[in-house]
């Protein structure tokens, strides 16, 4: 292996600089398949230094040419969903038909973006005062960064850049340092869209070149996602930095199965959801409320095959459901969550840490299989924290309120769903949940691009949630110009059709 990756700084790919490198493997064959420069202060400075110098040019073009370079960008990526989709597989280990709808949900965000020039429309109001007109705008704050988790390498990048970018920002990416080559070809495929240079950069390192980006003095902005404790750190520093910050963090996402819920919808909707990406989604289910006991003996009864026989596999078996997990450490840690449950007194229905790989040349691979709890409760650390892996655990309560108090006081809120028939029952949980995205029906309520993508309490720290207008806000600032002209101009005639271009 002698697979040296780059930082990618004003048009170049750049060679590390320091002697600090980080090993990205293959999770699915447990084998180092490149090398990662972790960038230091110096290094961070240069990408920010070439975002600073493409700012002026770039921010002073119309909105409509920057959207058409995002709509080359977006055919792009079109062309090329399935080479990203491997690149992303290869290094997280997803399969990858849940790579590929990493990919689309991504090219979402980007047909979003598309629409920058209608996006960036202000407010006017015409004689605000007598003969004063007042108008409002949105303009761009500068360098922004965006510092993203591993469990979605493409997408969650494609919820912040190409809002930031089309908003006429230039942009400054510190991928996960478990698998940053997504990072790498994003930015070949928007250097090949017409995207100026120094205009988007991607920075590869840890946490030295976290904390370079938080105290740069030119960096206007930070957008993170990650866990919480980062996210929090991420949040007070920036801030007290003097910089805007949005920071997303962890999640324990709770489904609530009613009596009247359909209860094979349900099962089927709990499989994809808690075991989906081996559990590594942010808006994952990790639990399931279920009101009443004979439906949760017959949801059970649905689940418990079905996590038995999950197919789990590397990404080139196409009838694996599940992949391994992101590292060694980080599938240690989720089965050791099974033994943590199994000491506090909730049934393990079934063990997912004895699974085996058929497929030969992956048996060092971080794979785990799906785990089921049944008869969790809210005292037990497996309820409380977040595992991120393909373990669900069911809590039995007996009614609605009880559903809903005991998710309105758990520590994070990033998503939740009710599965029910009744219209009162959903839409009385929609209105009092204190959560930031819900789902009637839907277990993964993730919004659309042209809304906006985060949580509550634990789970989000700043004022601004992702993509969708609140993208559009969080990387503008409002301007209100108030104007008044005396009587008698004379502009002339023009009869060329304006192009305002
Ligand atoms: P992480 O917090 O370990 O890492 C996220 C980013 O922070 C990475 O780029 C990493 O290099 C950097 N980082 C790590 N340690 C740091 C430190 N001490 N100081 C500064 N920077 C540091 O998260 P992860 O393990 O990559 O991702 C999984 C987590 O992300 C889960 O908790 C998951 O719920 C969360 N997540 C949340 C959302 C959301 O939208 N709320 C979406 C995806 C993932």
């Amino acid at each position: 292996m002698n697979n040296t990756l780059h930082h990618y700084v004003d048009g170049e790919r750049l060679a590390g600089q320091g002697n600090r490198f980080h090993d990205v493997y293959d999770p699915a064959t447990g084998q180092v398949t490149a090398r990662l420069p972790l960038a230091d202060e110096a290094e961070v400075a240069q990408a920010v230094a070439a975002a600073k110098r493409a700012f002026p040019s770039w921010s002073a073009m119309t909105p409509l040419r920057r959207a058409r370079v995002m709509s080359r960008f977006k055919a792009l990526l079109d062309e090329h969903a399935d080479e990203l989709a491997r690149i992303i597989s290869m290094e997280h280990g997803k399969v990858h038909s849940d790579a590929m709808g990493e990919v689309r949900r991504g090219i979402e965000v980007v047909e979003f973006a598309c629409g920058g020039p209608h996006l960036l429309k202000g407010e006017v109001t015409e004689n605000i005062g007598t003969d004063i007109d007042s108008l409002s705008l949105r303009q761009p704050l500068g360098v922004v960064a965006g510092i993203t988790p591993f469990n979605f390498p493409a997408m969650v990048s494609l919820w912040m850049f190409p809002v930031a970018l089309v908003c006429g920002n230039t942009f400054v990416l510190k991928p996960s340092e478990r698998d940053p080559s997504a990072a790498l070809f994003l930015a070949e495929l928007l250097e090949r869209a017409g995207l100026p240079d120094g205009v988007f950069n991607v920075i590869n390192g840890d946490k030295e070149a976290v904390d370079a980006l938080l105290a740069h003095p030119d960096v206007q902005a930070v957008s993170f996602v990650g866990s919480t404790p980062i996210a929090r750190y991420v949040y007070a520093t920036g801030c007290a930095n003097g910089k805007r910050v949005q920071a997303l963090g962890g999640a324990k996402n709770h489904m609530v199965v009613m009596p009247d819920a359909d209860l094979d919808k349900a099962a089927d909707a709990l499989m994809g959801a808690a075991y989906g990406s081996a559990g590594e989604r942010c808006m994952a289910i990790s639990v399931a409320v279920v009101v009443g006991d004979e439906v949760a003996d017959a949801l059970v009864e649905r689940l418990a095959p079905r996590v038995r026989t999950l197919k789990v596999g590397p990404s080139s078996d196409e009838t694996a459901e599940m992949g391994p997990l992101i590292t060694a450490a980080h599938r240690d840690k989720v089965a050791s969550y099974i033994g943590i449950g199994v000491e506090e007194g909730a049934g393990l229905v079934v063990d997912g840490r004895d699974v085996a790989i058929a497929s030969p040349g992956h048996e060092e691979g971080f794979f785990l299989g799906g785990s089921l709890f049944d008869h969790v409760t809210p005292q037990m650390r497996i309820y409380r924290e977040e595992i991120f892996g393909p373990v669900l655990g069911i809590v039995r309560v007996d009614s609605w309120e009880e559903a809903l108090d005991l998710i309105n006081a758990h520590e994070y809120a990033n998503g939740t769903a009710i599965f029910t028939r009744d219209g009162d029952a959903a839409r009385r949980f929609a209105h009092r949940i204190e959560v930031g995205m819900v789902g009637v029906n839907v277990p993964i309520p993730v919004p659309m691009a042209f809304h906006s993508f985060g949580g509550w309490r634990n789970s989000l720290f700043g004022d601004h949630h992702l993509h969708g207008p609140e993208g559009v806000r969080f990387y503008t600032r409002l301007k209100t110009i108030t104007s008044r002209w005396p009587t008698g101009i004379r502009a002339g005639a023009d009869y060329v059709m304006p192009t305002m271009e």
